[in-house]
């Protein structure tokens, strides 16, 4: 499987799995759970999830469905912004600890840039490391300008956790290769485009009746995943709710896309030609 390497020196799958928006409906807690101990499985260590999604309920599933195998998980988290406060980043790390009932996070993210001075929030992130309830720290939806005052703060900036799908090519200006050049690991969020038209996109749709893979033919959310995980130091984490779609997340590992393929989704998916603000979710 393709991996990412962290400043740090841990390797991971640079295919993960997200959980926004799961963990609200009692009629899908079954399937969610299983989905997410199927991509264990097979390899998928990576886990994303947030103290906003449900306000803790995303974390509370995956905390139930990592309780025997919390070893073998690479755990993220992410603290608001109205929480980066030196004493708010202290208690929302427990609280979160407490939803994933575990004595630690293997990354924890500032969800984006809000009112609190970084310098604050890093020193906050610094002592949790030292306590052991974190083991390592990263940003969400910093652009450019955002990590060059992280790094003129510290060098243990990990991750920058951004959008990033072919609907949302911004960051190939300047963001993905400034944070591959200063060794921060890009996490794509969003990677399918939240599962909605770009799945629907004829170009995909084109470049789908190319491929084939172990499970028959490729379909769109494979190539707009293979389409993610084709640049070095990018680790996706697309959600998915049922055990399909991540064995189809998990195939698309084995697409290697063609420059005619690349040629036909940069025509219908232009790359950027000037700088754009950093598109959020
Ligand atoms: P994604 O781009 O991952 O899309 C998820 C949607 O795609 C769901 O509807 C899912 O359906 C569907 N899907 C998944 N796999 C397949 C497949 N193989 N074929 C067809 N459809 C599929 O959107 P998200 O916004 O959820 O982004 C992924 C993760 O990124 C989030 O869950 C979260 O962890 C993180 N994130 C972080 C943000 C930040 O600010 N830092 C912002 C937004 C997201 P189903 O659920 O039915 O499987």
């Amino acid at each position: 499987m393709k991996t990412v390497t962290l400043r740090n020196g841990v390797t991971v799958p640079a295919l993960g799995m997200g959980t926004w928006n799961i963990g609200d409906s009692a009629s899908r807690r079954s399937s969610e759970i299983e989905s997410l101990r199927k991509g264990l499985e097979a390899g998928l260590r990576v886990i994303d999830t947030a103290e906003m999604y449900g306000n803790g309920r995303s974390e509370d599933l995956v905390g139930e469905a990592i309780a025997d195998v919390r070893e073998e998980v690479y755990l993220v988290s992410k603290v608001v912004p109205s929480n980066a406060s030196y004493d708010g980043v202290h208690k929302a790390c427990r609280r979160s600890l407490k939803h994933l009932d575990t004595d630690w996070l293997d990354l924890y993210l500032l969800h984006w840039h809000g009112g609190t001075q970084l310098e604050e929030t890093i020193r906050a992130f610094e002592d949790l490391k030292d306590e052991g309830l974190i083991r390592g720290w990263g940003v969400s939806n910093f652009d450019v300008d955002d990590m060059e005052e992280i790094e003129s703060l510290s060098e243990n900036c990990l991750v920058n956790q951004v959008l990033y799908n072919l609907e949302h090519r911004g960051t190939e200006f300047d963001l993905l290769d400034h944070d591959l050049k200063s060794g921060t690991v890009t996490m794509a969020y969003s990677p399918l485009g939240q599962g909605g038209e770009l799945l629907e996109h004829p170009a995909l749709k084109e470049v789908a009746s190319r491929h084939e893979t172990s499970l028959g033919p490729a379909d769109p959310a494979q190539i707009a995943l293979a389409w993610v995980l084709r640049r070095p130091n990018v680790l996706a984490i697309p959600k998915a709710a049922s055990e399909t779609h991540v064995a189809g997340n998990l195939a698309s590992l084995e697409i290697s896309l063609t420059d005619a393929d690349l040629k036909t989704l940069d025509g219908a998916f232009p790359s950027p030609k000037r700088k754009l603000s950093l598109a959020m979710i």
